[in-house]
């Protein structure tokens, strides 16, 4: 999150990368628009993310990318370390960039930096692109690395939570960052430190100023509240309210979570918001099969084939923000096994819905 300084200026700091904002029209409301917000960067619990270092020029990318041993062991640990809470996300390395959604370089003095969550296939779709990036020697900052690890599961920066009520000292803060080590733009200051979140995208209400998610600052950039004024230096390491979040979005998946899906059967969804439904379905012909939700809300709906090696991706379907709902029509085969995972934007009566094979 921020390189060590010694001489108590500012360190060094994660950028997030700027991608287009999205927009509602004025038919969303914005309670809804919020609801969709907290949850769109967010994976469908059960999704195995791989991620690969590059190694260039030996795969064509640049010689600057390549990190060392000692930092790619950081970076490994870090995603250790969220995985060790009990989590339905897993982290694999891989030796094919082709196949990883998270690639990372160690280009020093490009900062250290992230998209956040889905936002790694739907702006960083190449294979031959960085989604991660890590600007200073991390061979003893696993801090950092938990940090961006953060991001990529759809983590913003605590210290933007509007619950927090930072008053700062704007100019103090555009100053000291446009100094070295960061050197930033006033706009990349803006969209990394002043500018809060809205309310109706934070989850909860709480500020955490030890989220591993929330910068170091120190003294003269906060004007208020007072306990701020001489700074805000998070203790290290995950917080309660990292691992609250994380377990949240991301329950370990046990054998149980699944309901069965029978042909032509209503299933109901009865779900929070935010909230995820698994289902499996096998079919007992091999024919065309349409998988839809019925109700007013708004979900994302993933479906996987189950096999002896890892489930294979097959389609998905993020109906946020319109009126249609998810559906995937798809050949499924006779014998096979099929995974269904539905997460829950919004609904207008919460608990209600359903989905059906026909
Ligand atoms: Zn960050």
């Amino acid at each position: 999150m921020a390189e060590e300084t010694e001489n108590g200026s500012t360190p060094a700091y994660c950028t997030l990368v700027s991608v287009p904002q999205r927009s509602f029209g004025p038919e969303i409301g914005s309670r809804r628009a919020g609801m969709i917000a907290i949850t769109m960067k967010k994976w469908v619990n059960g999704t195995k993310l791989k991620y690969y270092f590059f190694n260039g020029p030996t795969d064509g990318s640049p010689s600057n990318w390549n990190g060392s041993a000692a930092q790619e062991n950081t970076v490994r640990k870090a995603f250790e370390k969220w995985m060790s809470l009990g989590i339905g996300i897993v982290f694999e390395e891989t030796t094919d960039k082709n196949e990883a959604q998270i690639r990372i370089g160690f280009q020093k003095g490009d900062g250290a930096w992230s998209y956040v969550g889905r936002d790694i296939i739907d702006f960083a779709g190449s294979p031959d692109e960085r989604t991660m990036n890590f600007g200073w020697d991390i061979s003893n900052d696993l801090d950092t690395a938990l940090h961006e690890i953060g991001h990529t599961l759809g983590a913003a920066h605590e210290h933007q939570n509007p619950f927090a009520g930072i008053v700062w000292d704007e100019q103090a803060v555009y100053d000291a960052l446009a100094k070295p080590p960061n050197r930033w733009s006033r706009q990349t200051t803006f969209e990394n430190i002043i500018q809060k979140l809205a309310p109706n995208n934070v989850e909860g209400s709480d500020h955490d100023p030890n989220s591993i998610m929330h910068y170091p600052f120190g003294a003269g950039l906060i004007l208020a509240p007072a306990p701020f004024k001489n700074g805000i230096f998070p203790k290290g390491g995950l917080s309660e309210k990292d691992i609250t979040f994380v377990k949240k979005f991301y329950p370990a998946l046990q054998a149980n979570d699944y309901t069965v899906l029978k042909v032509s059967e209503s299933a109901n969804l009865g779900i929070k918001a935010g909230e995820q439904k698994n289902f499996t379905f096998k079919p007992t012909r091999s024919r065309k099969y349409n998988i839809e939700t019925f109700g007013t809300m708004d979900t994302v709906m993933v479906l996987y084939e189950k096999t002896s090696g890892e489930d294979v991706y097959l389609a998905g379907d993020d109906d946020s923000g319109t009126d249609a709902n998810s559906k995937i029509t798809l050949r499924l085969i006779k014998g096979r096994e099929y995974i269904i995972r539905v997460r829950l934007f919004y609904a207008d009566s919460e608990g209600g819905g359903s989905i059906m094979v026909y």
